[in-house]
């Protein structure tokens, strides 16, 4: 059985340096080891994704010298979605939940993500197949007890997810399935063998690792990369909105572009323009820092710190 790798950035913004690195590096993974490479657009957030959004991202990642073997939209697949939620409101799993952000704010959990942990307040309110279409927030309710995984570098995701984030929403008061849901059972209906993403997201994994169980899915091995982030005051922040990809191609060619931010992930230590695929030959999960990388942007061009 090929492995099956995937890269699923979100479209609810144009592309930033960040996503360029994210799908560099999981491209790289992929195609390093003859995996299957999938695209996925994350598009469930009815108001914040754009279709014009997902035809930038495409254009911007094509222009990057990155290729895929299959694209996906996640909206398209609502079906499956609504199935998978079925089976976990059969399994008396699933309750509605009528807490606003500042009740939840208010019992002050911390949360593993940094935020303030769901206390689990609504666990009664179960549904059932005749009553869980009417519209509101659902969540899951997980069972209690630590959640063993591993990152492939060796750095533990162990959680109690129940505890550490509370129970999952999964779907949201507008409707839209909410995001450690709708990722678990795409992943398990493309048959994701590989995650390489962000470290910022690595605190959810044991939420998703707990929903592949409930809906019988196998667990992929996860990856957790350096994540850029931009110097905002005096403040490091997630680089997201300071320059987007179409910004930066009015400055650099691709080769160019490319060159900089594999030099940032340790891969290309000269910063020399290169495409993609040049660096296949070289690539290594050993030679990517760990630790995050700072850029200063000026005068619409990138400088690492
Ligand atoms: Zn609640």
């Amino acid at each position: 059985m090929p492995e099956v790798c995937r890269f699923a950035p979100s479209t609810t913004g144009s592309a930033h340096p960040g996503t360029l690195l994210a799908g560099l590096l999981a491209w790289l993974d992929a195609r390093s080891r003859g995996a299957r490479f999938v695209l996925r657009l994350e598009d469930l957030d009815p108001e914040r994704c754009q279709p014009v959004f997902a035809t930038q991202m495409l254009e911007d990642l094509r222009w990057f010298g990155l290729d895929w073997d299959l694209l996906e939209q996640q909206s398209r697949h609502a079906v499956g979605h609504q199935a998978a939620l079925l089976q976990l409101v059969h399994a008396g799993r699933v309750y509605r939940c009528n807490c606003s952000r500042a009740q939840i704010k208010a019992h002050g959990l911390p949360g593993a993500d940094g935020g303030y942990a769901y206390p689990n307040l609504c666990r009664p309110n179960v549904v059932t197949p005749t009553n869980f279409a009417a519209p509101g927030v659902l969540r899951v309710r997980l069972d209690e007890g630590e959640i063993s995984a591993q990152d492939e570098s060796g750095q533990s995701l162990s959680q109690n997810p129940s505890t550490a984030l509370g129970d999952p929403v999964v779907r949201r008061r507008d409707g839209a399935f909410a995001y450690n849901f709708a990722v678990v059972v795409d992943d398990g209906r493309i048959g994701v063998t590989r995650v390489v993403r962000g470290r910022d997201i690595a605190p959810s994994t044991a939420t998703q690792v707990i929903l592949q169980r409930l809906l019988a899915l196998p667990t992929p091995t996860y990856r957790h990369h350096l994540l850029l982030l931009e110097e905002r005051g005096d403040k490091l922040a997630k680089l997201h909105g300071a320059i987007g990809v179409r910004a930066l191609r009015a400055q650099y060619t691709a080769a160019e572009l490319c060159g900089v931010l594999a030099q940032g992930a340790g891969l290309n230590p000269e910063g020399k323009p290169l495409m993609p695929r040049a660096l296949l030959a070289g690539f290594a999960w050993e030679r990517v820092p760990s630790f995050d990388q700072t850029l200063r942007v000026e005068g619409g061009r990138l400088y690492w710190r």
